[in-house]
């Protein structure tokens, strides 16, 4: 959707998170698992913002980029693995707005890096391979001061992109529903990793709307710390109209049970949306179970965030060959 010299503006700052997010379409999808229980259904297109910073992720480094730039620093670090959107996002950003870009990522580099890793490093982003115990402290205050002195004048950006900067920046999102809906939608539905983006929507939904946080991990309880906190950071009344769903993470991170495959190959042929294999599968399949399990009452209108992704497809080729 974004050109390579749009995406440079947009990141540089000089159209807001806000400005982006009304141009990403809401669009009503006719799918039966809800069509038929008279339930509608939107899906807000973010993947559609650009096919290498997409969805959540433009969102989520909007601010850290504003905040880099303002403290010219050089470079920005981050965290993250070898199928990370996060990483493949900040690579692209670093290198259109002239920020020299570090990855720590857990794990010997393999010989055979991701399709992910090797467009990180085409982009100019520096990989630093560190070992499991070493990557456990990414959130370590003596940790983080250490990779300040070593990398001297640097951002160091949470893994994923968060923090109260990154759920800001997602709070774009749930405006722009409001602003594109006569009245306020029953359920804002999104894929959670960490539960940024999660605070994002919670603290701009409307009070009738329920935020459902699907966790595509097992760690549903500290996806939901996570977002209370930063909640609190963002807003002194915060809303209570949310959950984090812990049954559709599918056995746990980027696994994909053979059930799941099947249902990408039908989901897409039936919706054309492409899926991610990573959040956007469990997300669609948490909202098809829950309407099978009668959450939403017949009239009710569901939202279902699609954060992109789609570059992570090419590393599950056994799908999409
Ligand atoms: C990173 C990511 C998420 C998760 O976002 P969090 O803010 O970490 O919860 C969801 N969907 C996609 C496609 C992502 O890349």
């Amino acid at each position: 959707m974004l050109n390579e010299s749009l995406l440079k503006t947009a990141l540089m700052g000089d159209c807001s998170p806000e400005h982006i997010a009304a141009l990403t379409p809401l669009q009503a999808i006719s799918w039966a698992p809800l069509k038929d229980r008279g339930i509608h259904l939107s899906v807000k297109r973010e993947d559609l913002i650009h096919p290498g910073v997409s969805g959540n992720k433009l969102y989520k480094l909007f601010h850290h980029l504003q905040f880099a730039r303002q403290q010219g620093v050089e470079r920005l670090v981050s965290f993250g693995g070898a199928y990370s959107n996060h990483l493949h996002a900040l690579a692209i950003s670093g290198q259109l707005l002239g920020i020299e870009t570090v990855a720590v990522i857990r794990g010997e580099r393999p010989p055979q890096l991701s399709a992910t890793l090797i467009d990180c490093e085409a982009n100019g982003m520096q990989l630093k391979f560190v070992s499991r115990q070493e990557y456990k402290r990414r959130h370590d205050d003596d940790y983080l001061a250490m990779l300040k002195r070593q990398y001297g004048s640097c951002h160091i950006v949470p893994e994923g992109g968060g923090g109260t900067l990154g759920a800001q920046g997602c709070s774009a999102i749930a405006r722009a529903i409001n602003d594109a809906v006569d009245r306020p939608v029953d359920s804002i539905c999104t894929a959670c990793g960490t539960g940024t983006t999660l605070a994002g929507l919670i603290v701009e939904a409307e009070p009738a709307t329920e935020v459902i946080g699907i966790a595509v991990l097992k760690a549903a309880p500290a996806i939901s710390q996570e977002a209370t906190e930063l909640v609190a950071q963002l807003t002194h009344k915060p809303s209570s109209n949310w959950r984090v769903e812990s049954r559709f993470h599918g056995g746990g991170y980027a696994k994909l049970p053979e059930e799941l495959k099947r249902f990408i190959v039908e989901f897409e042929e039936q919706t054309l949306i492409p899926l991610d294999p990573i959040y956007t599968v469990k997300l669609f399949w948490g909202i098809k179970s829950l309407a099978e399990q009668g959450y939403w009452p017949k009239g009710s209108h569901v939202v279902a965030i699609h954060t992109g992704g789609l570059q992570g497809r090419r590393g599950f080729n056994g799908i999409w060959q």
